[in-house]
């Protein structure tokens, strides 16, 4: 394993419980090392069977992150891009599914030659052979291990990363274990029990923290991290307080406090500068003085589980940094939508948004409420299944198709103004593309980023400032050619297509404040430092809207 001689490898476990913010710990101290001046990388190793997260539902799993190669992976590689600066793909997310799944192939293939395939060794080197992947280029590689200490899917993972401090020696191996320090009111003080038992199991394994993260209501005493490093077996200074915060953002200037980066780099023996926080100290104090709201509803489907739209619910945070505004963000059943009608649920809202989505529960409620947007110029966001949607309202409200639809809800739909595409050019794979029904479920998704060319004159042409960009998809229907003309003679604009006018990436409406859908994902590339210029103007007309809308008697 010489290619690993120069990266040094962090390690993060989880223990006690599951949520404990695992991944945002590491996208933390991605970014702590990140001021210092070190290149970092990140991985998730995710223990359950499921090749990639691809097929997952969201109400289980959460959000379906995806990276610019077009990998669907967790949504813990959103936090890692978010925090640093780092674009991440293909190799930066395995499963356990998906580790078997190449060691059954080369069995298959012969490759053991004859040999008892186990667990250890050969699982675990395939392990170890793509952590190896991702590490040359960089000083520093985080590895998150996904689930809980003592969980048995996880095993042949902390094996792995067990065997590689014998194989890269102690300097270049941080293990770092993420635990729950519970205030018990009944009792009035915190209890270390589960951490010592979290520790206790991680030690079972063979694995020996160097640092603990305590998940805690508040910052922990000398006493408490004397008692936890006695039990636990490490020196009081490596125990380290992970308070609850208010925002995500301010955690790597906590940690920071708390010490962490520094042992970091004393454990893995790295010489660096001091860590030039000044932007994450400006991004906090943005955050905590704001000076004007706005109230923006994100009507969807799995609007019980915020876990769904991750990205989403962070671009529009990072929207509201950028015009210094709190959002703040309500989530509407569009089933109540059709129940209730659109004045009730939406008439207060300054904003509102159509996310990504799929399948046709729900899909007359979220109609309406574009509908709503645009006949009350109230700011409209459409984001993939949101852009699509608002064609078809367009189309059955001002282009005179009533029965305007997707072939994703009607495949023998008369007009289909939304469709599966039967043949096109794919820049990423620079082949024609072709397809039927027949192929329609599976690997036939457009995913990962594709180019789009904008128009100048028009939202997208302003909020980007830039002729061509690359945005990221994940979606297989498509806007429908044969209805280009009519949409547009109908006052459709499209503003932004791939490359040689294909494929349509963008409409707006031109008699509207702010009406904007694209067939994209933009989400996946907005941070807290950069805010996504789409998700900035949305936001900011949104706040026109507000001040526009005052009621005369409030202002008094
Ligand atoms: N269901 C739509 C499609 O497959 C939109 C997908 C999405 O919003 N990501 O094209």
């Amino acid at each position: 394993m010489k290619e690993f001689v120069k990266t040094k490898l962090i390690f993060i476990t989880g223990g006690v419980l599951s949520s404990l913010g695992k991944g945002v710990a590491a996208a933390a101290i991605g970014a702590l090392l990140e001021a210092r001046g070190l290149r970092i990388t990140f991985q998730k190793l995710d223990p359950y069977i499921n090749v990639d997260p691809g097929t997952m539902n969201p109400f289980q799993h959460g959000e379906v992150f995806v990276t610019e190669d077009g990998a669907e992976t967790d949504l813990d590689l959103g936090h890692y891009e978010r925090y640093t600066t780092v674009t991440l793909g293909q190799e930066n997310n395995f499963t356990s599914g998906r580790i078997y799944h190449n060691v059954i192939t080369k069995e298959r293939r012969g490759d053991y030659l004859g040999g008892t395939v186990q667990v250890i060794p050969h699982v675990t080197d395939e392990i170890k052979q793509a952590i190896r992947q991702i590490a040359p280029t960089v000083d520093v590689a985080i590895i998150e291990i996904g689930g809980t200490v003592g969980d048995i899917e996880s095993l042949p993972f902390l094996e792995a990363i067990r065997q590689l401090k014998g194989d890269l020696g102690k300097d270049n191996v941080c293990y770092i274990h993420l635990t729950l320090v519970p205030f018990i009111k009944t009792a009035g003080e915190v209890k270390t029990k589960p951490t010592q038992h979290s520790v206790k199991e991680l030690r079972t394994v063979g694995i020996q923290p160097n640092l603990l993260l305590c998940r805690t209501e508040k910052l922990l005493s000398k006493d408490i991290k004397a008692k936890i490093a006695l039990f636990c077996n490490v020196e009081p200074e490596a125990v380290i307080t992970a308070q609850d915060v208010d925002n995500i953002y301010e955690i790597p200037l906590l940690l920071h406090q708390e010490g962490l980066d520094e042992r970091i780099v004393e454990v893995l023996n790295i010489w660096t500068r001091q860590p030039q926080l000044e932007p994450w100290q400006e991004l906090v104090s943005r955050i905590k003085h704001p000076k004007d709201r706005v109230e923006i509803g994100i009507v969807g489907k799995y609007v019980d589980l915020r876990e769904s739209y991750k990205s989403l619910h962070e671009a529009l945070v990072h929207g509201g940094l950028a015009n210094e505004v709190q959002v703040a963000l309500t989530y509407i059943d569009s089933e109540k939508v059709e129940r209730e009608g659109a004045e009730g649920l939406l008439g207060h809202l300054h904003g509102i948004l159509v996310p990504g989505g799929f399948g046709v529960r729900g899909v007359e409620g979220k109609i309406q409420a574009i509908r709503y947007a645009r006949e009350h110029r109230i700011p409209y966001f459409g984001i993939c299944f949101g852009m699509q949607l608002a064609v078809i309202e367009f189309a059955r409200h001002l282009a005179g198709i009533p029965a305007a639809t997707s072939e994703e809800f009607d495949p023998e739909a008369a007009d289909p103004v939304i469709y599966l595409m039967r043949e096109w050019y794919d820049y990423r794979r620079d082949a024609i593309i072709r397809r039927d029904r027949e192929s329609e479920k599976g690997g036939t998704m457009r995913l990962g980023a594709y180019p789009c060319v904008l128009k100048e004159e028009s939202l997208a042409g302003r909020a980007y400032r830039q002729s061509q960009i690359m945005e990221r998809h994940r979606h297989r229907y498509e806007f429908n050619n044969d209805y280009r003309e009519k949409l547009s003679a109908a006052g459709l604009a499209i503003t932004g297509t791939s490359p040689n006018g294909e494929l349509v990436e963008i409409v707006e409406i031109k008699d509207h404040p702010w009406f904007l859908g694209c067939q994209f994902h933009p989400e996946f590339k907005s941070g807290p430092m950069d805010p996504h210029p789409l998700f900035r103007d949305y936001i900011r007309a949104a706040l026109e809207y507000k001040q526009s809308h005052v009621n005369p008697d409030e202002e008094i």
